[in-house]
């Protein structure tokens, strides 16, 4: 592994061995930046095992990582675990024999190795990442969300409140959400 640029392996000398040979390399402790305001709230940690095959290397790759995060329901601060798998065929940019560029024409949308015949592995890895954020993750499967009345979290430590400090604009909305729920099955 290269020890200066994480998630990127040179394969140059991989890529002259028959088709099928592997390297295998552990990732650990990495942390990468993410677009779209996600926030890394672990480091990643896993296997890239990169395979040679005709026309490229195959890239299976198993992570773990985790996402910082706002429950949906109670706001709550959260880091929301992921489990990431990449597997995707990697071609190179160069031939091999000539050095000359190779047509990207027929498939501009794969995945290239560098110039140098390097795999460099982070923007899949953020694609990845992007792609299992999940829409509204909880902090627990059962989460009770939020009072309409006072706005704390309901649940354990939360103390029912007397009818009468109920604001009537606020009952009607908590019946609306009571409609709203069964409504949703
Ligand atoms: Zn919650
Ligand atoms: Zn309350």
């Amino acid at each position: 592994m290269n020890r200066f640029q994480p998630l990127t392996y040179p394969l140059a000398a991989l890529l002259a061995e028959p088709v099928g040979s592997e390297r295998a390399y552990g990732v650990s402790g990495v942390t990468i930046p993410l677009p779209d305001d996600l926030r890394l709230a672990a480091a990643i940690e896993g296997t890239v095992v990169v395979a040679r095959t005709n026309r490229g290397v195959l890239v299976d790759s198993r992570l773990a990582t985790a996402l910082a995060g706002t429950c949906s329901r109670c706001l709550r601060e959260i880091e929301i675990p992921l489990d990431l798998r990449i597997r995707e065929e990697v071609l190179p940019s160069l031939d091999l024999a000539t050095g000359q560029p190779l047509d990207r024409s027929g498939e501009p949308d794969v995945a290239r190795l560098t110039d140098h015949h390097e795999l460099e592995l982070e923007p899949l890895v953020a694609e990845a990442i992007s792609l299992a954020e999940p829409i509204a993750p909880l902090c627990e499967p059962a989460c009770p969300g939020l009072c309409v009345v006072c706005g704390e979290r309901l649940g354990p430590g939360h103390a029912d409140h007397p009818e009468d400090d109920i604001d009537p604009r606020l009952a009607a909305l908590r019946a609306f959400r009571v409609d709203g729920d069964a409504e949703n099955g």
